[in-house]
């Protein structure tokens, strides 16, 4: 089958998900790049953040929720932490299913890329 995070969204994968409702499904991403590194991933497959219609963009701020609401259990909330959205090949997506990073638990770097 297609898209891993559709299989992990559907539950065929095991792993640990530590939040899910009708929209979004949140998992430890498999090659933490911080202490909390988390994947806020819609249940629709939506390849990319240049694909998200109109009509689907009130999701991203649902997604903002979920990762603002994540940071508070994950006690990262007052220290701060990033949230980041890759796009395409030269943004640094590397799987095609649109997805938020949520970065935290150490001092990140200020680069941009
Ligand atoms: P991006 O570069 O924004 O597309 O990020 C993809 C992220 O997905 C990377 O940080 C990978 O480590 C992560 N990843 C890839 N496969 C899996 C998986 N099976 N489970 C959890 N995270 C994954
Ligand atoms: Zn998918």
């Amino acid at each position: 089958m297609e898209c891993i995070f559709c299989q992990i969204v559907a539950g065929k994968v095991p792993g640990e998900i530590l939040y899910q409702d009708e929209e979004v499904v949140v998992f430890h991403d498999i090659n933490p790049q911080a202490p909390v590194h988390l994947l806020i991933t819609p249940r629709k497959h939506i390849p990319s953040l240049a694909q998200l219609s109109e009509v689907e963009s009130p999701l991203i701020g649902h997604m903002v929720d979920v990762a603002n609401e994540l940071a508070k259990r994950e006690g990262i909330s007052e220290s701060g932490y990033r949230l980041v959205i890759n796009c395409g090949e030269e943004g640094g997506q590397l799987v095609a299913h649109l997805h938020m990073h949520l970065l935290g638990g150490r001092q990140l770097r200020g680069g941009l890329g």
